[in-house]
């Protein structure tokens, strides 16, 4: 086959796109990447204030396999490009009575910590961490790579007895947690998670108790220089094969032939293209960027969706020494289904939120100067809530009299060196993020695997789409496994194409 005369466009130049570039520039096509904003890595994107490195988005890395496997596929390690440390406290919980609790790399310890807050509550543990480590290996296994093109791939017996069965689909996180445990601090330890998924514990399939044992068993590690590494090295790796990419550009349109996207339109040059792969916001490029009678998802499928929470973000430069945070944090409402309820229902500004913040110079002195801390404070907020400058004030002045609270820190204000506040509209305005969502769509039964928006298109022959909104969903790994389905999908076409030309 040669596919050396094949040019693929690439649409944004988040962790999607920078991955699947690197397969498909590997795998012979001549590859062009689009991203409007100065920097790659979407949402995984860095920020220098001074002399503080904040991470924008993404801080935890899980699920370690999911990177290896992707760089061995270039023949390369993680080592390569980065070191891994893995962390010995997984994070510190903070509740509002004042009591803290620590999940660690320790099975062991965790097992006592649930003993001591629940009558056998370590046997529990273990029963929920086997079935989630049944769950984890299943889905990975027969899942989490389909593109779901073909249904009959599913329909297995035993894996058909699995799905209605052993992956517990049918009622939520929440439900499932609730059966299991009556101490509410150990019910949110275990349902705090589905906010990595974009979702609640209450709209969340109890199937993604998966999670649980990516956190519990698998580990939580961290890059040493930060998240960042890891967009470096897939930048790197896509330069390595010939990617060319172009930045602080944006895609406003597409010419369309014969079922085919022939050129992809930005606000420079029309780039010509035999095949598309979109990474950008997958429901604004439907809605916004094709015309009506290509869209395989017009706006009334988008409206009947759920998204994700939006995010407010605090980066902060301070100077303390925060002995009480760990390198991951989350401080925990008693109010706690009331939150999810104001972001998920109401879709109001939370009253007395949970909020996650992460200190990674708690393991990464080089990330801030001596005496120094750079710390980012992650609220869930309401999907399509845009703060105005006022209520954006008057919300971190809120957030950060708690955080203060948390860790002791008198006078915040004169100790912070730097503060910058990225929400709703920024996410908007950066990502073109619909209704401003952080994670893109969150995992309903209904937004879960075949139900989940295509990785291609029904409606132009040469377009696909990689990232969180599509399979396998919301997070880096899942990213990555998407950019091998993606890739999968356009040699395919490759392939038909060179037969038929
Ligand atoms: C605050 C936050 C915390 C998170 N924490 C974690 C975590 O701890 N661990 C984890 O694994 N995941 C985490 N995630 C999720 C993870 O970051 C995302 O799932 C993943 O980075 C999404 O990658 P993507 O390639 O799908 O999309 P994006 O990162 O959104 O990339 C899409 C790119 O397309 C570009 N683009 C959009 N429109 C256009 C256009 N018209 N023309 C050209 N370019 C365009 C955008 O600028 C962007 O660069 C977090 C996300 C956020 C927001």
């Amino acid at each position: 086959m040669n596919l050396s005369g094949r040019r693929v466009v690439v649409v944004g130049g988040g962790i999607g796109g920078l991955a699947t570039s690197a397969l498909l520039g590997h795998a012979g096509y001549q590859v062009t990447i689009i991203e409007k904003n100065r920097l790659v890595g979407g949402r995984a994107r860095y920020l220098k204030l001074k002399n503080f490195f904040f991470d924008m988005g993404p801080s935890w890395y899980m699920m370690p396999e999911v990177f290896e496997n992707y760089f061995q596929i270039f023949g390369k390690k993680t080592t390569d490009y980065y070191k891994l440390i893995r962390l010995k406290t997984h994070y510190r919980i903070f509740f509002e009575n004042k009591t803290t609790l620590d999940i660690t790399s320790d099975l062991e310890k965790n097992k006592q910590t649930f003993k001591k807050l629940e009558k056998d509550g370590n046997k529990k543990l273990e029963l929920v961490l086997k079935k989630s480590a049944f769950i984890y290996n299943q889905a990975m296994k027969e899942l989490v790579f389909q593109d779901y093109r073909d249904l009959k791939t599913l329909l297995r017996p035993k894996l058909l007895f699995d799905i209605l069965f052993r992956f517990d689909l049918f009622r939520s996180l929440h439900d499932y947690v609730k059966a299991v445990f009556r101490s509410k601090k150990l019910q949110k330890v275990l349902e705090y998670t589905t906010v990595f998924l974009g979702g609640s514990p209450f709209n969340t399939p109890a199937f993604y108790k998966l999670v649980t044992h990516a956190d519990f068993n698998l580990g939580i590690y961290y890059p040493k220089g930060g998240i960042y590494q890891v967009v470096k090295a897939l930048k790197d790796l896509a330069e390595k094969n010939g990617v060319i990419i172009k930045t602080k550009e944006e895609v406003k349109q597409v010419t369309i032939s014969h079922r085919r996207i022939i050129a992809v339109v930005t606000d420079k040059t029309p780039y010509p293209a035999d095949i598309v792969v979109v990474n950008a916001d997958y429901p604004f490029f439907e809605t916004k960027i094709l015309p009506p009678n290509y869209q395989t998802y017009p706006e009334s499928y988008w409206r009947k969706k759920v998204f994700s929470p939006s995010a407010f973000l605090i980066y902060l430069g301070i100077r303390h020494p925060l002995e009480k945070s760990d390198h991951h944090n989350l401080f925990f409402t008693d109010d706690w289904e009331n939150h999810f309820r104001e972001v998920y229902q109401k879709r109001a500004i939370p009253t007395n939120p949970s909020f996650y913040w992460h200190v990674p110079t708690k393991t990464d002195l080089s990330l801030a100067p001596k005496n120094h801390h750079s710390v980012m404070i992650l609220v869930p907020m309401p999907p399509g809530v845009f703060l105005n400058e006022d209520q954006s004030q008057a919300f971190s002045i809120k957030i950060l009299r708690q955080f203060a609270h948390l860790n002791q820190v008198q006078d915040i204000e004169k100790k912070i060196v730097v503060k910058k506040i990225f929400q709703g509209t920024d996410f908007l305005n950066d990502y073109r993020a619909t209704l401003g969502a952080a994670f893109g769509l969150a995992h309903t039964f209904f937004q879960t695997a075949l139900f989940r928006p295509k990785n291609f298109s029904s409606k132009i022959k040469n377009l696909f789409y990689v990232g969180q909104h599509t399979n396998p969903g919301v997070g880096m790994p899942p990213v990555l496994i998407s950019a091998q389905i993606v890739a999968k999908l356009v040699n395919e076409y490759g392939q038909r194409l060179s037969e038929t030309h």
